[in-house]
Order: structure tokens, then C-alpha cells, then sequence
């Protein structure tokens, strides 16, 4: 969802009226009545909320058809990633309409109270752990019992991004051994810093080439490539659980996890590929679904975490675009202003006023 009876009781007081399609709160949590209570009008259907509403938040990108149903002056904000929806991009400038794309923020300091991509990738990587758990026929954590001793299970990250992170902290809390790796070196504090032990490569007489351009990776050389598999394979057999999140901007994900490093793990190991919708880290990984492997290994490719966890992720989804819309409205006086000289703004607004406003130049401010 992208608005909830909390942001609401907030766009109400940046002069706003909010109106929510009637149940569409339900699965997050959010009944019509909480609507109700937080001074929402609750409109019967879509067709009603696109009539009446000068601007439309939702979290998918939008339909063609509801794109249609914009008029000159309406902005809608949502997940839009113009680069992959050139079509429906230049459907909403033919139309007139202001299009706000949450995954064009840009990701810098400022920023960060509207990312809403950071959000999603924050509780994709805790509920890919919940997920391993539920799919891992152990413990996490180690335990001194009666009926004898249970070692810690132990847990591999790759990718110490957003997602990574934020699997270490719950791996690691659950009593875990975790060990974590990322291309670059940087990450290496964040890492140790949660409790998890980084993976170091003997490379060129140094560690991770890192190759990393404005916080991002960037594709690995061969011989990188090379030295990272046979670490992997070295550890396969002793890992309890994978959780993959290793992605390159504008690539698919890095093939990282191979099929005999699957068959070199223990039966009843989990591998949760959280790069599954990009390609995937692992070689068995299928696209939202859950597989074995023939030695009993188990291998999740889901795509929907965030809908997993809907009430938590419309929490912050809805924080996200509440923040957007107190930046474009600044006279709180419920008009939308859209500083094409604000680099947050600028960088997000991806169609205004009949023409395409994406890609936006480089932010000025880090
Ligand atoms: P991402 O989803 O693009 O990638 C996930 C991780 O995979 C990255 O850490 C990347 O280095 C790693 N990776 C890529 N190739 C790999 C390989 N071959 N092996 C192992 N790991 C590999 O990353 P993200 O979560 O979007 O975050 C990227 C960076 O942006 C981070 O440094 C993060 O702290 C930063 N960031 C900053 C802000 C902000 O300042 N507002 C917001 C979000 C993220």
C-alpha cells in the first residue's frame, strides 16, 4: 500500500485529501474503517479513484490503462523503472501527465526518507533468512542440550548490500555463524560490524578488486571471478544456508553459486537467491518458486518478498511516499510544486508537463 491510516493523518496535514479504493488496505492490514477514522474517503473502485484524484500513489507502475486514464496536470508515484517502460513512459507524456518513479531517488544522504528501493531491499533480506528458517530443519544457533551439543548453522551472504545487511542482522541474532562477501572492500566494517565474519580473497597480493563506482559493483575481472568460485567451492561443503543478493546496475545478477557448489552442500541446506528476478546468483535457482536440488538441498528464487511481509513493507512504502509528497509540497497547502532544481525531485520525476524527464543528469550533491 502505498498510503496508510498513519501517512494519511500526515498528507492530511500538508493540505491534501486522501482517498483509498475501498479493501485495497486489506491484505496489509488496513481496514476501510482505519481509513475511515484517519479521515480517508473511501472511493468503490479504481475508475472513481483515477476521476477524482489530482495525484494517483500506488506501489507497481501502472497499467497502460490506467496511464490512459491521466490527464494533463495528474502525477502518479510509483515504482516505474523507465528504462524498462519506455512505452508506458512515453504513453504518459503523450498524455501530460507528471510521473514520479520511487526507483529513480537518487541514493544519496538526503534521499534516503524516500528510498523506497532501500526499503524493499531491507525486508527482502530479512525475510529471506525467516525463509531459510523456515525451510532449514535446524537450529540457528548453537545450543548445549540433554540430549547432547547442536552447532550453530552456519550462514554465507553474498552481497553486503541493502538486502545483505540486512540478512546478516537476522542471521546473526538468531544465533548463526555468519560469514559474508561482496566485491568491495568497503563493506568489510559493515560486515564485521553486524557480527558476521567477511570472507577475504588473496588477490593480486591484495583483497576484493572492489571495482565499485558510486557505491555500486561493478562486473569482476576473470581472474577475480576465478579466485571468488574456488573460495565458494572451498566453503560449499561446510555452509548451512546461502542467501545470494550480489547485483551489477543495469546487468543480470552474477551467476556466483554454481551447481556443483549446490551438489557440494549438505542435504537439507537452504540457498534463498534474492537476485533470482534479475537471473539469479545460483545456477538452480527458478524464478519464484522453491526447488530441490538432487541432493536435497533446497532452492528459493521468490521474487515477492516485501508482499510477504505486507503490513511492514506498506509501513515504510507509505513513509516513503509521504516524504516524497511533503518535498513536492512545500507550501502545504496541498499543491504539488515540482523543483526541477532539487536533485531528489529532478532525479525522480521521469515525465513532466508533456515531455520525458529521464535519465536525469548526475545528482550535484553526494
Ligand atoms: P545492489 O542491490 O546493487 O547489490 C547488492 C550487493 O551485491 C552490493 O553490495 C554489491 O557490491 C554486491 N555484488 C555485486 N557483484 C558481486 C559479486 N560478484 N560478488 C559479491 N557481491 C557482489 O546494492 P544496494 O543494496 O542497492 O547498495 C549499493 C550501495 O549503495 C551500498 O554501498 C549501499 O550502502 C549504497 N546505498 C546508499 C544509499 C544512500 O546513501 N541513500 C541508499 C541505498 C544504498
Amino acid at each position: 500500500m502505498a498510503l496508510t491510516p498513519a501517512t494519511a493523518q500526515q498528507l492530511q496535514k500538508l493540505g491534501h485529501e486522501c482517498l483509498v479504493e475501498a479493501d485495497a488496505g486489506l491484505s496489509a492490514g488496513f481496514s476501510d474503517e482505519a481509513y475511515r477514522a484517519a479521515g480517508v474517503t473511501v472511493v468503490d473502485g479504481a475508475d472513481e479513484l483515477f476521476a477524482r484524484a489530482d495525484v494517483v500513489a500506488k506501489v507497481a507502475p501502472p497499467t497502460a490503462d490506467e496511464v490512459e486514464r491521466l490527464s494533463s496536470g495528474k502525477t502518479i508515484i510509483s515504482f516505474f523503472y523507465p528504462a524498462q517502460n519506455k512505452d508506458l513512459l512515453e504513453l504518459a507524456q503523450g498524455k501530460g501527465a507528471n510521473v514520479v518513479a520511487m526507483d529513480m531517488v537518487p541514493r544519496i544522504s538526503r534521499a534516503q526518507k524516500m528510498d523506497a528501493l532501500s526499503s524493499m531491499a531491507n525486508i527482502a533480506g530479512y525475510r529471506a533468512v525467516i525463509e531459510a528458517g523456515n525451510n532449514f530443519g535446524r537450529f540457528f544457533t548453537g545450543q548445549v542440550t540433554a540430549a547432547g551439543k547442536v552447532p550453530p548453522a552456519k550462514v554465507l551472504v553474498i552481497g553486503a548490500g541493502v538486502a545483505g545487511l540486512a540478512a546478516i542482522g537476522v542471521a546473526t541474532s538468531l544465533g548463526a555463524q555468519t560469514y559474508a562477501f561482496d566485491v568491495r572492500p568497503e563493506v568489510a566494517e559493515q560486515i564485521e560490524s553486524m557480527g558476521a565474519e567477511f570472507v577475504y580473497l588473496d588477490f593480486d597480493g591484495g583483497q576484493q578488486d572492489g571495482a565499485a563506482t558510486g557505491g555500486y559493483a561493478a562486473p569482476s575481472s576473470p581472474e577475480f571471478r576465478e579466485k571468488q568460485l574456488a573460495k565458494f567451492r572451498e566453503l560449499a561443503p561446510q555452509i548451512d544456508i546461502v542467501i545470494t543478493t550480489a547485483l551489477i546496475p543495469g546487468r543480470a545478477a552474477p551467476k556466483l553459486w554454481l551447481a556443483d557448489m549446490v551438489a557440494a552442500m549438505k542435504p537439507g541446506s537452504v540457498i534463498v537467491d534474492l537476485a533470482a528476478e534479475r537471473g539469479g546468483n545460483c545456477d538452480l535457482t527458478v524464478v519464484g518458486q522453491r526447488v530441490f536440488s538432487d541432493n536435497g538441498v533446497v532452492v528459493i528464487g521468490y521474487t515477492d518478498f516485501p508482499s510477504r511481509m505486507a503490513a511492514q513493507a506498506s509501513t515504510l512504502y507509505a513513509t516513503n511516499i509521504c516524504h516524497m509528497l511533503t518535498d513536492l509540497t512545500p507550501g502545504k497547502d496541498g499543491k504539488l510544486v515540482h523543483n526541477m532544481e532539487d536533485d531528489v525531485i529532478r532525479g525522480a520525476t521521469v515525465a513532466f508537463e508533456g515531455g520525458i524527464t529521464y535519465p536525469p543528469p548526475p545528482p550535484k550533491i553526494a
